[in-house]
């Protein structure tokens, strides 16, 4: 099953995102003679809240989670993802950030994430003020498998997850008196 993620960024930084995908990450990692950074390792978390604990150091690194983009990552490319607990080591470095929390959350995916997979665009600022976004995924942001009519004509169907489809089928045979 394909899997949801997300990653945060800057108002400045989003546009060239989408546009061109998720391709500057780093890792950065601890040696004999210091750090190096790896290049080509994409940041993605499956924590969707705009408070990021990561975030809450500075206001540098709030306004670095102004926009969130979801993506979802092919199944064919799960052997690309690296759960950061499982490869951060033991320094000093890993040690800080686990000290901050959150970081079960945290993935990284080695490669390129290319605009195909990023499914939803919403700032922080729309979020607060009930805007949807963009977004190809369902409203409860998990990947859409299924159509339901949300309105009369046919192209008003709206995408929808298993869960939330058999919820809004529930309730929508509840109301109608088709189910008792
Ligand atoms: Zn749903």
């Amino acid at each position: 099953m394909d899997r949801v993620f997300h990653h945060f960024t800057t108002l400045a930084c989003a546009a060239q995102i989408i546009d061109e995908g998720i391709r500057l990450g780093r890792m950065i990692q601890v040696v004999e003679q210091g750090y190096v950074q790896m290049n080509g390792y994409q940041w993605l978390t499956t924590d969707n809240d705009y408070d990021q604990a990561w975030a809450a150091q500075s206001p540098q690194l709030r306004g670095r989670t102004e926009v969130r983009l979801s993506v979802v990552v092919p199944a064919l490319e799960f052997n690309n993802l690296k759960h950061w607990v499982d490869i951060c080591g033991d320094d000093d470095l890993a040690a800080a950030l686990k000290e901050q929390g959150g970081c079960d959350s945290w993935w990284l995916f080695k490669g390129v994430i290319p605009p195909e997979w990023i499914k939803a665009v919403l700032s922080h600022e729309d979020f607060a003020k009930g805007e949807p976004g963009w977004s190809e995924l369902c409203a409860c942001g998990a990947i859409p498998t299924q159509k339901m009519m949300n309105g009369k004509a046919l192209d008003m169907a709206e995408d929808v997850c298993d869960a939330c489809y058999s919820e809004k089928f529930k309730a929508k045979m509840l109301r109608t008196g088709g189910l008792h």
